[in-house]
């Protein structure tokens, strides 16, 4: 670092990065760098890696990083690349009654991750915008009581952050929250830098539905170039004609595009790419198939719509799955995710 101090027209930043295994310290050298030679600071003391790095995305890009993965850790449960989590809730909170069903079913599911919507950006300035802060405390003591370990939960406006932070200590931090960032904001970049300068929750944020992927990536970017790279990405379907009869336009073959360029988790959200309940003559529905889709491609989290009670849900219910189809479900991506690691397994060098 004194070396670096001494370096003209040249300043650094580090990161730390906290994997299962190991700590990363990554510094980042910004401004004249061509001056420096790359065997020079590969000899300097505790130097591991030297990367040059040209691509777009400079925190959270793969600049050919095969070999060290970004993992991370929160509230007991991990993910990177290799891993998957289903993250199966509700859409919109909408009564307490409803929570406590789908927690329950979680529960005896053996499930920790779930999804409860309690900020609703929505088309229509007249319809339900979400039950806001007021309805957290009751959102996280359930999810306390029901053993549930993250909530993903998409805040729209920095002071959501502040209400969630609040309700979790009032309430004795009975779970933790995954911030999620919506697809109709994706390059809000105000909202991405607050949320990108706070270090105590992780982010999901979503592809942007009608922006190119390149958009969406620099948009993760902005999370991580503020400071918290504890971030995933997620597909939900793009808005094009040509998504109909879905809708949007399915994106899963995005899933392994991702993992090359970054080094984020993709997640898939199959609720909100379809957005229907129809089934094919095979029995299956279009969203257990697309899930499948996803999942056989190496996605590494699932975020889908259930409500023990679609016909009452106040948002998105004819999407929404039914808390007996949960194992239903759960066995399918299971089946999926056998087949992808048979798949991975296949095409490995001897
Ligand atoms: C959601 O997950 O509830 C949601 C609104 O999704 P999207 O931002 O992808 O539309
Ligand atoms: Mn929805």
């Amino acid at each position: 670092m004194r070396y670096l101090d001494s370096l003209v027209n040249i300043t650094h930043r580090a990161r730390h990065v906290q994997g299962v295994d190991h700590r990363l310290t990554e510094i980042y050298l910004l401004g004249n760098t061509k001056a420096l030679a790359m065997d020079f600071m590969r000899s300097l003391p505790c130097v591991k890696r030297v990367i040059r790095v040209q691509e777009a995305y400079r925190v959270l890009g793969r600049h050919g990083q095969e070999d060290f993965p970004h993992q991370f850790e929160y509230n007991g449960v991990t993910f990177d690349q290799k891993s998957l989590h289903v993250f199966a809730g509700l859409c919109a909170v909408d009564t307490p009654e409803h929570v406590e069903l789908m927690m329950k079913a979680l529960q005896e599911n053996g499930q920790v991750c779930t999804r409860m919507g309690a900020y609703k950006p929505r088309t229509s300035p007249y319809s339900f915008q979400g039950h806001g802060k007021d309805c957290l405390p009751y959102v996280f003591e359930l999810a306390g009581k029901y053993g549930i370990r993250i909530i993903a939960m998409e805040v729209t406006h920095e002071s959501h952050i502040e209400e969630i932070d609040k309700t979790l200590e009032d309430t004795g931090h009975p779970c933790g929250v995954l911030l999620q960032i919506g697809t109709r904001n994706t390059q809000n970049f105000e909202l991405l830098k607050c949320v990108g300068r706070q270090d105590e929750y992780p982010v999901l944020i979503k592809r942007g539905f009608g922006i190119t992927l390149n958009e969406s990536l620099n948009a993760a970017e902005y999370l991580a170039s503020e400071g918290n790279r504890r971030v995933i990405f997620a597909l939900r379907g793009m808005k094009s004609n040509l998504g109909d009869p879905h809708r949007n336009f399915v994106d899963f073959s995005h899933v392994p595009v991702v993992h090359r360029l970054t080094r984020m988790p993709v997640c898939i959200d199959p609720s909100h790419s379809v957005g229907t309940r129809q089934k094919s003559p095979d029995g299956l529905m279009d969203v257990m198939h697309v899930t499948a889709q996803g999942v056989i491609a190496g996605a590494n989290m699932v975020l889908v719509d259930f409500h023990p009670r679609p016909a009452k849900a106040l948002v998105d219910g004819p999407q929404a799955l039914l808390l007996d189809e949960l194992p239903l479900f759960l066995e399918d991506v299971r089946i999926a995710r056998e087949a992808y690691l048979k798949r991975v397994a296949l095409f490995q060098p001897d």
